[in-house]
């Protein structure tokens, strides 16, 4: 009997332990291509109006490989998706005989609409629970900025890869979160989408990981299974209380 009430109470225990929760942001709380899409198309209509020799010769799709080839050349910028673009319109600008001031203008309104995003339906309800255990910071290797979306008064905090100088899965973003809560890696849990990104990443430096497995995909068997798999928070929210 003492043997499997110690068995019982063990894993509850490890529930308990979390101190800080940092979570992912893109394809964990909110869906990413729609909003990222929706940024570029007005993006580009805007382009139409302002530069039109640019966009006769270039679509979205094209802006997109340019960028990508920047990065590859620029391997020091490739971790900051802002810089990125605007060092690459910068460049198409000068290319087309523009101002390369637009490229200011250009950030700023795709800034803008890359903060529209549409958390799913489950993240405020489990974020507003939450937070009232725990230390919340949000780590991306995307651009979107917490404290312009509807998530604004759920996290302590907020890291961008670019702010930290290198993208997920290095640890940057992770130590930043844990030194700015004051905790350890075990008492953090990290909550993501990526398995190697989010929750390999995490458990390389000693921190627990939640895949969050939104659209039912296979966990890669190149990497271990993950600590704990949700298909939505509400299962988080269950596991830690
Ligand atoms: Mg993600």
């Amino acid at each position: 009997v003492i043997a499997s009430d110690t068995a019982a109470a063990a894993p509850l225990l490890r529930r308990h332990r979390y101190r800080l929760l940092t979570f992912d942001l893109d394809e964990t709380l909110w869906p990413c291509m729609p909003v990222i899409e929706a940024a570029e198309a007005q993006l580009y209509h805007w382009l139409q109006r302002v530069a039109p020799r640019l966009t006769a010769t270039h679509t979205t799709t094209t802006l997109r490989q340019q960028r990508q080839q920047l990065a590859q050349q620029q391997p020091d910028i490739a971790h900051d998706v802002t810089a990125l673009r605007h060092r690459s319109l910068t460049q198409l600008l000068q290319q087309f005989g523009y101002p390369t001031t637009l490229a200011d203008e250009a950030q700023q309104r795709f800034q803008r609409a890359r903060n529209r995003v549409e958390p799913f339906a489950d993240v405020i309800p489990v974020l507003h629970q939450l937070r009232h255990h725990h230390t919340l910071i949000a780590l991306t290797n995307g651009n979107a900025e917490v404290a312009q979306t509807p998530l604004a008064d759920y996290f302590d905090h907020a890291f961008t890869a670019a702010a930290v100088g290198a993208a997920k899965p290095a640890p940057n973003l992770f130590h930043a979160a844990i030194t700015q809560a004051g905790v350890t890696a075990a008492t953090t849990l990290h909550i993501g989408d990526d398995p190697a990104l989010d929750c390999d990443a995490a458990r390389q430096i000693g921190i627990d990981a939640v895949w969050v497995n939104r659209r039912g995909h296979e966990w890669p068997n190149t990497l271990p299974p993950p600590r704990h798999t949700i298909t939505e928070l509400h299962a988080l929210a269950a596991w830690l209380s």
